[in-house]
This record gives structure tokens, sequence and C-alpha cells, in this order.
């Protein structure tokens, strides 16, 4: 405990000086040699291609995914049975604390930001939700966010091809981190006005000046909205001589594209739209802060002076060395394991207090 005080004061004396991020620069060269030499998968034991944690994750993510837009199902049993498969399951399940529309034809499971949208548009205190949200991220913490949400898959099988990804000082990571808390209090605000003009009557003239934004401000740039309602409800282009149905998607252009960049530039920079844009992900922060799964480190087995590849495969990029050894709470951490994974001291614990 006496380490961790210390640590902690290191922190606020590191955030203070203005060389470190020439040390981040200096280390980033030495980063990709670091993470080659840490032990991955031991080729004594070929079961471990298979059964580890990253794999594991990697097939729960593609389950969820397919899960919340069930097209393949409905492909091969019927739009019908599917639908009513779904619908069965959605009754039961709580909404979880990812991005995931409501409107998703096929889905089985809708996202707790979503879901608030919703219902505070429609003039209802969204009660159990909130309840449900701040119970999960209690005791999960952000876990649905790395193991669950599509868009957080989308961008983590985006990443896995670049081996060598941009890491912005931390001083731009701060600044930039700020703008999805800027986002949500916009959203929330127009999210509350509209539903307190409805519960008051006089909702109309708001609704139509908001237009797209009306039902829920986050929706045009949501990604998950984007991908599992409006892609659904596009005309698509099956030929050369159909290509020209492209000309008719308009304000679904701008979509697209956005859709694209995330991609692409999640290539680079992983998980670039969770650290910095998704309002959703800021609100789950804030109530998986003191959660009770969190990621701590063995300080008998942790060398921190010499060894970073915990930061450096930490996709929300959290410096990981610079919180206590006991628990790291931070409210970026989505509990991928990924650190854990790579720690070649094997450092990394999962704590649950
Ligand atoms: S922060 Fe990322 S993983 Fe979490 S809800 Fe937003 S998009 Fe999904
Ligand atoms: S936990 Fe410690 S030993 Fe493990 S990767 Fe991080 S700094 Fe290195
Ligand atoms: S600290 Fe570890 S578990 Fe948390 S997001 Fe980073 S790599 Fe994943």
């Amino acid at each position: 405990m006496a380490e961790d005080a210390d640590r902690t004061e290191d922190i606020a004396e590191e955030e203070e000086q203005p060389e470190l991020d020439e040390v981040v620069k200096e280390e980033k060269t030495k980063d990709t040699d670091r993470i080659d030499k840490a032990p991955r998968i031991s080729l004594k034991n070929p079961l471990g291609l298979i059964f580890n944690t990253r794999m594991l994750r990697r097939v729960v993510q593609i389950l969820f995914f397919i899960g919340i837009n069930a097209y393949l199902f409905a492909a091969w049993f019927g739009g019908d049975e599917v639908l009513a498969f779904w619908e069965n399951f959605r009754e039961v399940l709580p909404t979880l604390p990812i991005i995931a529309p409501l409107e998703g034809s096929f889905a089985v499971l809708a996202g707790t930001f979503d879901t608030l949208q919703r219902e505070l548009t429609s003039g209802f205190f969204p009660f159990f939700t909130i309840g449900a949200m701040i119970i999960i991220l209690t005791i999960l913490g952000r876990s649905a966010c790395g193991w669950i949400c599509p868009i957080g898959t989308v961008q983590d099988f985006a990443s896995i091809p670049n081996r060598n990804k941009v890491r912005p000082a931390p001083g731009s990571e701060n600044e930039l981190r700020r703008i999805k808390a800027y986002l949500f209090v916009i959203i929330g605000f127009l999210a509350a006005w509209v539903g307190v003009s409805t519960v008051l009557g006089n909702e109309e003239a708001l609704v139509n000046v908001l237009g797209p934004f009306a039902n829920g401000a986050f929706d045009p740039f949501n990604p998950a909205y984007i991908i599992f309602v409006e892609f659904a409800n596009q005309n698509w282009p099956t030929g050369l001589e159909t290509l020209w149905y492209v000309t008719q998607w308009e304000w679904f252009l701008v979509q697209f594209a956005f859709i694209i960049v995330i991609v692409v530039v999640s290539f680079w920079i992983p998980r670039w739209f969770c650290r910095w844009i998704c309002p959703a992900g800021w609100l789950y922060g804030v109530f998986s802060r003191a959660a009770l799964f969190s990621i701590g480190r063995n300080p008998a087995r942790c060398t921190p002076d010499t060894c970073n590849v915990c930061e450096v495969v930490c996709p929300m990029n959290i410096r990981i060395r610079r919180f206590p050894y006991q628990h790291m709470h931070s409210p970026d951490c989505i509990l991928c394991l990924d650190c854990r994974s790579h720690c070649p001291n094997k450092a990394i614990v999962v704590r649950f207090s």
C-alpha cells in the first residue's frame, strides 16, 4: 500500500513534467520490439492458440455482433421466425451498457444509452434503465464495451492487422477525451428538452426544428444506429446497372462515409471513437470508475521502469503504470484484458473487491 501511495504521488508529478512527452516518443521506437519479445502463446501448448483470453474475446465479440444484427439467421430461417425468436429474448433482457439501437430489425439487445435517449424524448424518466445500468457498471465495469459492443468490435477488428499503432501524447489524449463529455452534455440537454416539451404537449415546433435529431440527437452519427438501422433501410445497388441507387442515399452517404472513417482511422488509432467521441462511453465511465471487477498489478512482478508493454497494447491508451498497483480504477478501462495477455511478467491481475 505504501508503494501504491508513492505511485499515486508520482502520477501527479508526472502530469506536470513536460519532458514526459519526449520520453513517450523515445519509448515508442522500442514499443514494437518489446511486444515482439513479450511471450504470447506458448508453442509447447498448441491448444493455447485457440483457448486463450484474446481468442475468447474475439469469439464473444463476433457472436454478439451477429446476435445484435441477426440478418444471417434471417437469411437461413426466414425473417418472421427469427424476429419472433429475438423478440422473446428482448422481453426479458435488460439493456446493456453498449450502443445498439432499439430499432434494429432482429436485435436481441438494446444499448442503455440508446434506450435512455428514447425514454427521455418520450417524456418518461428512465428509472429502470438507469438502475440496471448502475448495477451492471458497478459490478462489471465497462466489460460490455470491451466484449460486446458492436462498434468496439468493428474498431478492434480494424486495428488487428496493424502492429504499429499511433499513440498520441498524454496531453493530446486528455484533450481529445473531453470531446465525448461535451457531446454527452449536448445530447442529454436536447433529449431532456424534447422530453419536457412532450410532457407539456408543445413539442411539435421543437421536433420540427430538430428534425432527425429530435428522437435521439446521437442517432444520425451513432455508428450502431447507422449500421443496424440505416444500412438495412437503404436501396442497395445489386449490379452496375443499379449503381445509380447511390445517388438516392443523400444523408446516408454522409453516414456511410462516417462509418468508413471510423474503420480506417481505427487501423492506426485503436478505439479512437470509444476514446474520444462516444458519449455513451463517457456516461458508462462515470459509473464504472469504482467497479468491483478491475485491473491491478502485482508489485512483486511488475517492472514499470523498464517495461511498458501493457500501455502499448492497451486499445484505450491508458497510462497503466501511473495508477496504483492495487487497483486501476480508470473510467476508460474496458476490461478487454489485452494488457494481461501481453504482460511479459504476468503482473496484471483481475481483481474483484
Ligand atoms: S465507448 Fe465504444 S465500446 Fe463503449 S459503447 Fe461507445 S462505441 Fe461501444
Ligand atoms: S504490468 Fe508491469 S511488467 Fe507487465 S507489461 Fe505492464 S509495466 Fe510491464
Ligand atoms: S487497462 Fe488493460 S483491460 Fe483496461 S482497457 Fe487497457 S488493456 Fe484493456
